[in-house]
């Protein structure tokens, strides 16, 4: 499906369709019978688009410039704004260009780390931590990950209904859970309860694929709140929404919509668990920041030289090295194995 050239606002498709010549010796397909949407409908990008063919040499350049932003296990989903002056919009990728989907042939599959039934564990590319920054607390790679659902799809939540415990969305959010619960107990225990874990999630329902980022963080500052109050306090400058304490359930995030969301975990190995789960609900038109876990995170660990994930790219050697080791310090919390 190509999204075709027009001059007005809104944005229109064009539905191409290769059929076969009529009585053709391999008996291909040669009819094709659809119905067409309602106007309505087609406003909205349906999935699976493609750029319009048609469009000029100009705009394809601009368009891979642009998709350089959007690229593996960083949240750099395209901004899908409406752009005023009549501009078209590029469609969102599809899973085959899509860098979370495990059916796009180019995905750094060496990343992947534990594949379950409904999402999937992967390292993080140009991870915010070095392999070594965590040494004294016993990690021997960086404690950067990302937990994906198998499924293309922009939220959880639009994986299906949430009331149905066998609905995709209820699975997916359960695994998902289950593995960030696994990374948090392993990153305990393996620190001697030194480091604890911080999660966060862009929730948008004109986001591209779901996905959350989990990083091992000292459990001291976890625990004494400088988390919460480094989030709170970026929030606060760069005029955002304000961050409410709550737990929000895969139901309540039907009413809720779009929204930011932070988890802060700790245990101290004497059952004494700090979990908080902080949200910022999220104005479905306003501009939000994709790097801002990374940059509070960042600022807070004192790794300010590696803010920008593309500047810590490493060797494919030096990620598969990283992935072994994790592989090695997860196995015995690792579900999918079992
Ligand atoms: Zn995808």
């Amino acid at each position: 499906m190509h999204e075709a050239k027009d001059t007005s606002d809104k944005p229109k498709f064009t539905r191409f369709i290769s059929m076969a010549a009529f009585g053709n010796e391999e008996k291909a397909k040669a009819l094709y019978a659809f119905s067409l949407p309602s106007i309505d409908t087609a406003v909205e990008i349906p999935p699976g688009t493609t750029p319009s063919p048609f469009a000029s040499h100009d705009r394809s350049s601009k368009k891979r410039a642009h998709d350089g932003s959007y690229s593996r296990f960083q949240q750099d989903e395209r901004d899908h704004r409406p752009r005023k002056h009549g501009r078209h919009r590029s469609p969102p990728p599809g899973p085959d260009k899509c860098f979370f989907c495990l059916s796009n042939p180019n995905l750094s599959a060496h990343m992947c780390c534990s594949i379950g039934d409904e999402s999937y564990l992967a390292t993080a590319k140009g991870p915010l931590p070095a392999s070594d920054t965590f040494a004294k607390e016993g990690l021997n790679f960086p404690g950067h990950f990302i937990i994906i659902p198998l499924s293309h799809a922009p939220t959880v939540i639009s994986m299906g209904d949430p009331t149905d415990a066998e609905s995709t969305a209820v699975r997916t959010y359960k695994e998902m859970t289950r593995f960030r619960e696994s990374l948090q107990a392993m990153l305990a225990k393996r620190s001697e309860y030194k480091l604890g874990a911080v999660t966060w999630e862009i929730s948008r329902g004109r986001g591209i694929h779901a996905h959350w980022q989990l990083l091992a963080a000292p459990a001291d500052i976890i625990r004494k709140g400088l988390v919460e109050a480094a989030f709170k306090v970026e929030a606060e400058n760069l005029s955002y929404p304000e961050f409410q304490t709550t737990d929000l359930t895969l139901e309540k995030q039907v009413e809720f919509g779009d929204y930011f969301r932070v988890w802060v975990w700790a245990d101290d190995g004497d059952s004494k668990i700090k979990g908080t789960s902080l949200v910022m609900p999220l104005d479905p038109d306003s501009r939000f920041d994709l790097q801002l876990g990374r940059r509070v995170m960042g600022k807070l660990l004192g790794l300010e030289s590696r803010l920008v994930w593309q500047n810590c790219v490493q060797e494919e050697e030096e990620e598969k090295e990283d992935v072994e080791a994790f592989r090695l310090a997860f196995k015995e919390w690792d579900f999918t194995l079992t």
